[in-house]
């Protein structure tokens, strides 16, 4: 992996980089995962952070058969920008967007049937009907029509013009447990749904790494996209064959030494024990460098840990670089992902965060400038 020695001229010292081949490497593991069922990478949330329109780009390019996004305001940009493919809008559209599903060529998953009517009226008498993918609850319990409806609301969605059923898909409640017995159900209860010759989808990325009777014929992958398990904390990346896509970096903005008994930064939480060197790094819990990990976190300078100290605050960090004594203003620092042999992934962020993967990319702040790599292969 390549880094620049400097943040790009006009931006600051904290940047994030996204390694475009390792995203279209984990696509490919994916792919391979897959077999017949086609693949509709899940860019909702910005691509989990990770810049939507890139990330979209670089798959439409390795072979997405289409893509998922999670509302209509997140499909706009990316027909705005000319991605053509099928794109599939997860958690549904109120009243009032029914034009925007339209004219953006956009496929709706529905789980309620005024939405189909309204969608419905609208389409009018429109030649090409919008496509729609109708969602059954097989045991997540959050959105989703019940089992026993599916046939009454298959036959009322026939009725309605304007529109056609493309598939029947569910969502795994438990498809990060690696032993399946609650996704096998699922699939069990999916495959009984409605119409058997409508295609169906249920595996994430979950299904597509662990589950092979929930790889269905097409499949929503999106974490594993990204670099993470979605087994965590039962697996890791290494594991499942995946490759880190993300680096988070920063640079020391000030050096301090200080005696040992000084109380550092809000509310003196921490107090040195030793004469220390303390650095301060441009980042805080503004950008997505969680508060939560007090007394946890750890970065890396010339490829060595040094721990995080005191409180986390909005835009500044401290580390104590006592035991780093080459690192000056202007050193690199490693928040996230490799440097030298030391490693940070978003698996063990998440643990210091006490959250999951998924949360530690999605809260990566809109002020941090995205960077994307690409070796153009
Ligand atoms: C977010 C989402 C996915 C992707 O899940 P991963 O665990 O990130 O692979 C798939 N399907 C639906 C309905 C989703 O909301």
């Amino acid at each position: 992996m390549m880094s620049a020695l400097l943040a790009p001229a006009g931006t600051r010292p904290t940047w994030v980089e996204v390694e475009l081949d390792a995203v279209v490497h984990n696509f490919r593991v994916a792919r391979q995962a897959a077999g017949a069922s086609a693949l509709f990478p899940v860019v909702k949330a910005n691509a989990y952070g990770l810049g939507a329109l890139p990330v979209a780009r670089a798959l439409a390019a390795a072979g997405a058969d289409g893509f998922c996004v999670a509302m209509v305001e997140e499909a706009r940009p990316l027909r705005e920008a000319g991605i053509t493919h099928p794109l599939v809008i997860l958690s549904g559209f109120l009243p009032g967007v029914e034009q925007a599903v339209i004219e953006l060529n956009l496929q709706p998953v529905l789980f309620e049937m005024e939405a189909a009517r309204a969608l419905s009226r609208r389409c009018g008498e429109r030649a090409a009907p919008v496509l729609v993918h109708v969602k059954v609850d097989t045991g997540m319990g959050r959105m989703g029509f019940p089992r026993a409806k599916i046939s009454a609301v298959l036959e009322e969605l026939r009725s309605l013009p304007g529109i056609r059923v493309a598939s029947i898909l569910s969502h795994l409640a438990r498809g990060d447990e690696l032993a399946g017995e609650e996704s096998l159900r699922q699939a069990e209860r999916l495959e009984g749904a409605g119409d058997a010759t409508l295609p169906r989808s249920l595996a994430n990325s979950a299904g597509l790494l662990g589950h092979a009777c929930t790889r269905l014929a097409w499949s929503r992958p999106g974490i594993m996209l990204y670099g993470a398990s979605p087994f965590f904390p039962g697996r890791t990346w290494r594991e499942d064959g995946l490759r880190p896509v993300v680096r988070w970096l920063t640079r020391v903005v000030a050096v301090r030494e200080v005696e040992a008994g000084t109380p550092l930064g809000y509310g003196h939480d921490f107090v040195t024990r030793r004469a220390s060197r303390i650095g301060v790094l441009p980042v805080g819990y503004a950008d997505g460098y969680s508060r939560c990990m007090q007394g946890r976190a750890q970065v890396l300078i010339d490829g060595l840990r040094a721990p995080v100290v005191g409180r986390i605050s909005m835009d500044l960090t401290l580390v104590d670089l006592t035991d780093h004594a080459g690192a000056g203003i202007g050193a690199l620092v490693t928040l996230l992902g490799e440097q030298g042999e030391g490693f940070i992934g978003i698996e063990e962020m998440a643990e210091w965060m006490g959250t999951i993967p998924y949360e530690v990319l999605c809260r990566l702040g809109a002020r941090v400038p995205r960077r994307h790599l690409s070796s153009g292969v």
